[in-house]
């Protein structure tokens, strides 16, 4: 489904669909879908995350879901995909269709437990049906042909994300999830049925990553990746003892860290240097490299962003023009007083809006991100 261009378009494609899915739903379905944050929470700069469980089994020793109130035990979420798909149209920031809002599935869970997977495949159908928006999940969980093949149906141009951060220390640092070796081979599988997987390496482990990171990049490559995300370590203080009791050597992270961090406060650890020798490490040997994952969702589509052409990565379709006159005319059209636009690189525009404006921050970001692709702050005066 195509993306209307303006916003008074976008909301009368909302309201139509939303009154197409709402009578397919009782009442209270309505209800239930509607008191959910998937009708509130506004997308993050990476898209729109999807939660298709509540918990985790896996209990990798990095992950924050404890300090977020996550339990160790996993559920199915409770909506159905068609409330799903409601409450998306019901969230006032949510931009439906193939250049719309970027669908992430995978953050808060792992999207292919037992547990967990049919209600991710439910989601991504419903998602792809009614919506058209482009999906991406990230997993350690093996796939099999029949899952690959459902999942390709639905969206062909899913962007699937394998992640593999260690093959020495995976006992300590992911001691419940399938072995790396499972999840070349998912990346085999998905090459296969023409899907275009990528290497997820996130978190990056400093002390641990420096050592890995060229085999696990030459063998996911070997396995038919095309490509490979990388992303930054976050601690909070019980991942640190987590960590130490797991036997895994710290004192590289320590070194790292701007601050320490308070309880339950995430804190990211400083890995730029290590994540840019993986990414150019990964252009040598003939991957693309993503420094974002919705940089990865984009391409998989179809489609390119300022950043990725700042960057030398295109896909098919190439972003709209670059002109801050012609932005700045759009919202002015759509009923925004626009006080300022400049660029802040070659890819981020920083726009200041009238501070009336400010409840629709989330909205008017989400649109011109996704209509121009390109990156924006906005402010307020
Ligand atoms: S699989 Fe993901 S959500 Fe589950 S424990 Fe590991 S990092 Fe956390």
């Amino acid at each position: 489904m195509q993306t209307p261009t303006t916003l008074r378009e976008i909301k009368e494609l909302k309201e139509k669909l939303a009154r197409i899915i709402g009578d397919m739903l009782t009442s209270e379905e309505k209800e239930e879908a509607l008191r959910d944050h998937h009708a509130r929470r506004p997308p993050r700069p990476c898209g729109m995350t999807i939660h298709t469980g509540i918990g985790c089994t896996l209990r990798c020793t990095y992950c924050y879901i404890e300090d977020m109130g996550f339990p160790w035990s996993a559920k199915p979420y409770p909506l159905n995909g068609r409330q799903l798909v409601y409450a998306l149209l019901k969230n006032p920031s949510f931009i439906p269709g193939r250049n719309g809002t970027l669908i992430a599935i995978g953050s808060v869970t792992e999207p292919f437990l037992p547990e967990t997977k049919e209600k991710t495949i439910e989601y991504i159908e419903n998602i792809a049906e009614y919506l058209g928006n482009p999906i991406q999940f990230s997993t350690k969980m093996p796939l099999t042909r029949s899952d690959a093949e459902r999942i390709a149906r639905a969206d062909p141009g899913i962007s699937p994300l394998i992640t593999i951060i260690t093959v020495e220390h995976h006992r300590n640092l992911e001691p419940y999830a399938p072995p790396p070796e499972l999840r070349f081979k998912t990346i085999a599988v998905l090459a296969e049925k023409r899907l275009k997987p990528i290497l997820f390496y996130r978190p990056i482990i400093p002390g641990i990553a420096e050592k890995e990171y060229q085999y696990i990049l030459e063998e996911a490559k070997r396995h038919g990746a095309i490509g490979v995300v990388a992303g930054t370590l976050r601690v909070t203080p019980r991942i640190i003892e987590k960590l130490k009791e797991n036997d895994i050597p710290i004192e590289e992270i320590i070194k790292r860290l701007p601050r320490k961090p308070k309880p339950r406060e995430q804190v990211p650890v400083y890995t730029r240097d290590i994540k840019e020798k993986i990414l150019s490490y990964a252009r040598k040997i003939g991957l693309i490299a993503f420094p974002e994952a919705c940089m990865a969702n984009l391409y998989t589509h179809g489609y390119t962003c300022w950043k990725m052409i700042n960057l030398g990565v295109t896909s098919k379709n190439m972003p709209p023009e670059k002109n801050l006159e012609r932005i700045r005319e759009d919202l002015v059209l759509n009923g925004f007083k626009v006080l300022s636009a400049k660029w802040e690189n070659n890819y981020r525009v920083r726009l200041t809006l009238s501070q009336r404006h400010r409840r629709y921050k989330s909205l008017i970001e989400e649109y011109i991100r996704c209509k121009y692709k390109l990156c924006i702050k906005t402010f307020y005066k």
